[in-house]
């Protein structure tokens, strides 16, 4: 599995089924979960659409691994990519969405 929805942080708004190319994510109750994850590829694209922080993207070992999880979330012009460890320490990488595309 490359992502996990949280039930708590959706806020149902379904921007993660549009983009899924699979079209694994879908919709009960006014909140999304992925039906089939194993047939996951780890895109990201659900990742980068869902501005609540809701949905976890597994790091690769690469990446840090081990349950290492990444998710993003949008305050104004800032995307905050916040990496947590399986030891619960956090790292919140800062991104200004009207830099990013700058060069
Ligand atoms: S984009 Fe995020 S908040 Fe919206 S339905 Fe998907 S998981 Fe929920
Ligand atoms: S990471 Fe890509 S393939 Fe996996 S659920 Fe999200 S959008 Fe679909």
């Amino acid at each position: 599995m490359s992502i996990r929805i949280s039930k708590e942080a959706c806020v149902g708004c379904l921007a993660c089924t549009r983009v899924c190319p699979g079209s694994l994510i879908k919709e009960k109750d006014g909140k999304a979960f992925i039906k089939y994850d194993r047939d996951c590829w780890g895109c990201a694209s659900c990742v980068k659409e869902c501005g609540f922080g809701a949905i976890d993207f597994y790091l690769g070992a690469d990446m840090g691994g081990n349950g290492t999880v990444m998710n993003v979330s949008e305050h104004g012009d800032l995307l905050l990519w916040k990496v947590t460890r399986p030891d619960g320490t956090v790292r919140i990488i800062e991104v200004n969405g009207k830099n990013s595309n700058k060069y």
